[in-house]
């Protein structure tokens, strides 16, 4: 980990004009590990490995989570992932199960092993998801909720910052060093697709975002190809190609039914879609000196 010096004040004050002073690597030479989770299913994100983020869209009932956990973990991804409270466009969609949602996380971690990381909406919600979560997924639509951001400098875990629909690379850095500068030195990035004029997939799945903050930020760079494509058949491409261009890992959807599905079935993998991606992701992480 890149041990943080200074508060952005302290930097401020000493006249460090960059915008993402904590995030940068031009200030912070080397690469920082982030570990989610504790214990022998720790895993680091940044280092050698390029772990995968795997489980559905939102928690639905224990069922639904214990047989996406299973195959997940049967598959070998390192993370399971869920939401229990769920920004959605509609708020007459399933908004999630709130706490309920978090326990069965919590279950499924000690069914598997798996560390979890599941999204956090408000910075009322912060302690609440902390006592379950391993990692905070802080969701696209919540990018520049600067309270929220301040917020997790003191949740003592680890963060899951995804890029905003509209959010630019510095604009994502910026909202990084809020996490940073408030206090909570592990934060992760994630490009999750930006809005764009192609109506081909659901949003523009931005890979030279990758090598771009690699060049800006000593940060471990996610890639969720789900939302960035929004088609099942898509993901498995975009996931090889995201670990090519050097993500440090992937965030991806699964769904034991996805055609019932209460969100995002349509850019959710079936449990033997991702068994039959892994190999394939493990061929190309190999070829570019990883593992998955
Ligand atoms: C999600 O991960 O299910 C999610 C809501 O993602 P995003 O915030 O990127 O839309
Ligand atoms: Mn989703």
């Amino acid at each position: 980990m890149v041990p943080i010096k200074k508060s952005a004040s302290e930097a401020e004050i000493e006249g460090v004009s960059e915008p993402y002073a904590l995030a940068s690597l031009e200030l912070h030479p080397g690469r920082t590990v982030v570990t989610v989770g504790r214990g022998p299913g720790a895993v680091a994100f940044g280092g050698s490995r390029v772990p995968v983020v795997a489980g559905p869209c939102a928690v639905e009932s224990w069922e639904q989570l214990e047989a996406v956990a299973r195959a997940a973990k049967a598959a070998g991804a390192r993370l399971l992932r869920g939401g229990a409270f769920k920004p959605r466009s509609s708020p007459y969609t399933f908004q999630g199960l709130g706490e309920e949602g978090l326990k069965l996380l919590a279950r499924a971690r000690e069914l598997t092993g798996l560390p979890v990381v599941t999204e956090v909406m408000s910075p009322d919600a912060v302690g609440l998801v902390a006592e379950y979560a391993d990692c905070l997924q802080i969701g696209a639509r919540n990018m520049q909720n600067y309270d929220l951001l301040r917020a997790l400098g003191s949740a003592g875990k680890p963060v899951l910052l995804k890029r905003a629909l509209s959010g630019t690379i510095e604009e994502l850095l910026m909202s990084a060093e809020y996490v940073l500068a408030a206090g909570n030195p592990d934060v992760i990035l994630c490009e999750r697709g930006i809005r764009t004029f192609e109506r081909a997939t659901r949003n523009t799945l931005d890979l030279s975002a990758v090598p771009v903050l690699k060049e800006l930020t000593h940060l471990p760079v996610l890639v969720d190809p789900s939302h960035g494509t929004g088609k099942r058949s898509l993901v498995p491409a975009m996931a090889l190609a995201a670990i090519a261009a050097g993500a440090d890992g992937l965030l991806l959807e699964v769904h034991p039914d996805p055609a019932r599905a209460r969100s995002d079935g349509p850019q959710s993998l079936t449990p033997a879609g991702l068994e039959a991606l892994l190999p394939r992701l493990a061929a190309v992480a190999a070829a570019v000196g990883r593992e998955v």
